[in-house]
């Protein structure tokens, strides 16, 4: 497959844009560099790149595009917003309509914040935390990912519950040491960091099913436990949702049938981003009212943006919803996924290449190994090469995944039959071709 024009195109990009990318994760660093794919046109489960191929997509944009691209209604949607003027900085209704139906989909969230991208509604949650606390530590799990601002960018020390180091250059150590990494999965992890810094700990932040070491679901009782034993401590739980909610069933994990109790997995707080958007920038906070009632202008925990709750990300992300309740539209792509994950399984056994699929409903990841992946250091505990060699292949034969062995597979409601078949034929090739 010829991208010639992409190349071209990175060469001009690195000349104007830091690493010719405006995101890291867009980049081909993590699977053996060189440009990336520049994509110049997207409808349905498809993108076409600079040079005229066409991929099945199944990143996705890394989560929002559920609907796939272009979806008729929510593109109607974003015409008429952009028809009636994009931003008026005052209150709108439709705000409101959006703010409802995610505390109908979420009964945690008596109130809700808008804001424009996950990270900055997890960075919020963070701060409202503090504030309803007065204590200023955050607890985290090793391999999560939160968004870029300082607090998150922040890896696990030596053992297997320290204080962090900087993930990031520029991210202070004295920040680094406000917060606290124990492993995923890991409650005796977790307990030992209540114990020693629990009575300092505002906030337990949480991927409540993982989406950024692959797909990985808690373990039973993780949650539960979790929620248990942060609140003993008096701090507040945090899910961090920006790729869970709404992925897997119309509403978030404590609304998912895969908890029997779901009274008990309740967290204080939520960051909501992706596919609440419909594809538009946006990202959303809330939680109980009393906690939420610090924000200003009611509290004293200050949070705002010119850009928040703008009427073109707020009708895109009503469409979107509105699509997502249609009739079957998760059990169909559950079955997509089935399909595929189950047959990219048998194909590498096939050819004798150790890979564990995680999936969930219609998302799953695929790890090159022949061992669980539950936890960071198993996801780490892969085989890179493999992965990058195998993305390769099948972006040549038309399939785009993400770039990264730690992403995962989704899919959308535009997903047929037909691209299962054909992403399956163009796995068995590919397989065959690394065996
Ligand atoms: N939280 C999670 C769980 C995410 O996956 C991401 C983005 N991949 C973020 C937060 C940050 O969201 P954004 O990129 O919109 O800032």
């Amino acid at each position: 497959m010829q991208r010639i024009k992409s190349e071209q195109l990175y060469g001009e990009a690195l000349k104007h844009i830091v690493g010719g990318v405006n995101s890291p994760s867009r980049s081909f660093k993590a699977v053996g560099g060189g440009a990336p794919v520049f994509m110049s046109r997207a409808e349905g489960a498809y993108f076409w790149d600079a040079d005229g191929n066409r991929y099945i997509d199944y990143l996705a944009a890394f989560g929002p595009i559920i609907t796939g691209h272009a979806h008729p209604i929510v593109t109607s949607a974003i015409v008429q917003a952009a028809q009636n003027g994009t931003l008026y900085g005052t209150p709108t209704e439709h705000e409101i309509e959006l703010a409802a139906e995610l505390k109908r989909a979420i009964p945690s969230m008596d109130k809700v914040r808008f804001v424009n991208s996950g990270t900055e509604a997890v960075m919020t949650t963070i701060r409202v935390a503090r504030a309803a606390t007065g204590r200023s530590k955050i607890i985290k799990f090793a391999g999560c990912y939160h968004g870029h601002s300082d607090l998150v960018l922040v890896a696990a020390g030596s053992g297997p519950s320290t204080l962090g180091i900087p993930d990031s250059a520029g991210v202070p150590a004295s920040i680094a040491g406000e917060v606290i990494t124990v492993p995923y999965n890991d409650l005796d992890g977790l307990k030992l960091a209540l114990e020693r810094w629990g009575d300092e700990v505002a906030a337990v932040m949480v991927e409540p099913i993982v989406g950024n070491f692959g797909m990985v679901m808690p373990h039973e009782g993780f949650l539960e436990e979790l929620c248990r034993m942060t609140r003993e401590a008096g701090a507040l739980v945090i899910y961090d949702e920006v790729i869970s909610a709404f992925r897997f069933h119309y509403g978030s994990t404590q609304t998912f049938q895969a908890f029997p109790d779901r009274e008990a997995i309740r967290p204080d707080l939520t960051a909501l981003g992706k596919i609440i958007g419909g594809g538009l920038p946006i990202g959303a906070y809330g939680g109980r009212a009393e906690v939420m009632d610090r924000v200003a202008p009611l509290g004293p925990a200050y949070q705002a943006g010119t850009m928040a709750g703008n009427p073109a990300s707020v009708m895109a992300g009503l469409a979107c919803l509105e699509v997502l309740r249609g009739d079957g539209v998760y059990p169909r792509m559950e079955a997509l996924a089935t399909r595929l994950a189950d047959g990219l399984r048998q194909s590498a056994e096939r050819h004798g290449i150790p890979l564990t699929v995680n999936r969930i409903v219609g998302a799953f990841s695929t790890h090159f190994c022949n061992h669980p992946v539950t936890n960071y250091d198993e996801a780490q505990d892969t085989d890179g090469e493999a992965f990058a060699r195998f993305f390769r292949l099948m972006l040549d034969r038309g399939i785009y995944l993400a770039p990264s062995k730690y992403e995962a597979w989704f899919l959308t409601t535009a997903h047929t039959d037909e691209d299962i078949d054909a992403t399956l034929e163009a796995a068995e090739a590919s397989f065959q071709e690394m065996s």
